[in-house]
């Protein structure tokens, strides 16, 4: 291939993408069921002969982009799906450029400088404990996986047991506390861990989904206690300063699921929810959702950095010899060997947004919550949980009602919002999670959302 062609190519494709991105405020959110059908064009024997690249990408891009939903366009609601800020694309586009793996410096300088560099930043935005540290991962439910492991080991480790060279049989017992609306994916990475879900101590909840600390069960020092900054429903914050307390006084680990909620610590307005989450041992949190970097991103700190070795290729008795955790390796600290370079797109969203482009961010997509719920709530709605952050559940009348709004104004396409059921009660889950959405992509989904439901009471 010469040089020529390579530009040609690389050219071609990113105005493809361009017109891809530009075209995202004015096409149907979800995809048409004729592009969706259109895929099976992809679906071709596996050709015997070569491709030529152009084709290849002509075939992606026609028959592709239109089967795509465009959660990266500014009226996606559904789920927590943040889209990508245009210089994380860009950085993905060079990263992608240099494919480095971001496994050890020696394999990538510039991919493990960055990680570090935003693994700090971010340990600034959070406000976690000086000294805290940590790595990039999938998402959060990889970053629950990894910091819920450290704390099985340093237990385990208290009791005598080396869960690195003997494993879980036979291993004392670890008591794990979660509320009763943890998320799914605590649940996943627990199974994984070997905790089974009928073995963990639910603590029931009050009418936010945070768990009732007069409820909490007797903490010891064999106890893993997961807590929420954010709620995947509501947004509500666990109560981290009376449960840490508690914890800290049993000497029990707690890990904080902190996906989306976590990034609230970066604006002056929403900090307060998440004061007494540094007094954790562990954190979770995403950066494909609210920092709006590409798919997918994720990121596990300990408090302790040696927590997290025995998780990574380095076993903890390895881990003695490192000088200090900046020094160490990534693949020190995360479950995976070879990665693409996520801190280039961390560190870029970072950099280019700097502390009051990301407090503006946090506080943008809050305000947008504020407006649906007013919005909705003035058409005669309820609005089902307290808008404390980027979320806002909302109920139609009757399950029935309310299922057909969701299901109509999805198949609308002006915008997208997920359902979900609230204390016993289907809900419209609203997320605004975007650094796109402006005002008037509000004001034109509130729009569409209420003439719908006006539609379906009648
Ligand atoms: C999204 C989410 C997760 C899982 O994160 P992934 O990035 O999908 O792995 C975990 N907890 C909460 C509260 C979430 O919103």
């Amino acid at each position: 291939m010469n040089d020529a062609y390579l530009t040609d190519l690389l050219a071609d494709t990113a105005e493809r993408a361009g017109g891809y991105l530009r075209g995202l405020a004015q096409r149907a959110v979800v995809p048409s069921q004729d592009a969706v059908d259109g895929l099976t064009a992809l679906d071709t024997p596996l050709p015997e002969r070569p491709t030529s690249p152009e084709d290849v990408i002509d075939l992606l891009d026609r028959i592709g982009s239109p089967a795509t939903v465009a959660s990266a366009g500014p009226r996606y609601f559904g789920f927590v799906v943040g889209s990508a800020l245009p210089v994380t694309v860009a950085a993905n586009w060079l990263a992608t450029a240099w494919d480095q793996n971001a496994a050890v410096s020696f394999l990538s300088p510039v991919a493990v400088a960055l990680e570090k560099i935003a693994i700090g930043w971010m340990v600034d935005v959070f406000g976690l404990p000086g000294g805290s540290w940590g790595g990039l991962v999938s998402g959060a439910t990889m970053a629950n996986m990894t910091g819920l492991a450290a704390g099985r080991r340093v237990i385990l480790d208290r009791h005598g047991w080396d869960v690195v060279a003997q494993g879980m049989f036979g291993a004392p017992e670890v008591k794990v506390v979660v509320g009763e609306e943890v998320h799914v994916s605590v649940l996943l990475a627990l199974r994984h861990l070997g905790f089974g879900r009928e073995r963990l101590i639910q603590v029931p909840v009050d009418g936010q989904g945070r768990m009732r600390v007069d409820s909490m069960p007797e903490l010891d020092d064999s106890t893993i206690v997961c807590i929420q900054a954010g709620n995947v429903n509501s947004g509500a914050f666990d109560d981290a300063t009376a449960i840490c307390e508690l914890a800290q006084d049993a000497g029990a680990w707690v890990h904080v699921d902190g996906a989306f909620g976590l990034w609230a610590a970066a604006s002056p307005k929403f900090a307060h929810l998440t004061s007494g989450f540094e007094g954790a041992d562990s954190w979770a949190a995403d950066a494909h959702k609210w920092l709006n970097v590409p798919y997918d991103c994720g990121v596990v700190f300990a408090r302790n950095p040696g927590d997290l070795a025995g998780v990574g290729a380095l076993d903890p008795a390895g881990y003695l010899e490192e000088s200090s955790s900046q020094e160490a390796e990534p693949d020190s600290f995360t479950p995976q060997m070879s990665r693409r370079a996520r801190g280039v797109e961390v560190w870029a969203a970072l950099r280019s947004l700097g502390r009051s482009g990301l407090a503006d961010l946090v506080d943008r997509c809050c305000r947008h919550a504020e407006r649906f719920a007013e919005g909705l709530e003035q058409a005669g709605n309820t609005v089902l949980n307290d808008v404390v952050i980027n979320q806002v559940l909302v109920s139609f009348g009757d399950d029935r009602t309310t299922e057909s709004v969701i299901d109509e104004v999805q198949s609308d396409g002006t915008c997208f919002m997920s359902g979900t059921t609230w204390h016993g009660q289907r809900a419209m889950r609203i997320s605004v999670s975007s650094w796109a959405t402006s005002e008037d992509d509000v004001e034109a989904s509130l729009r569409a959302v209420l003439q719908i439901a006006e539609g379906s009471k009648n």
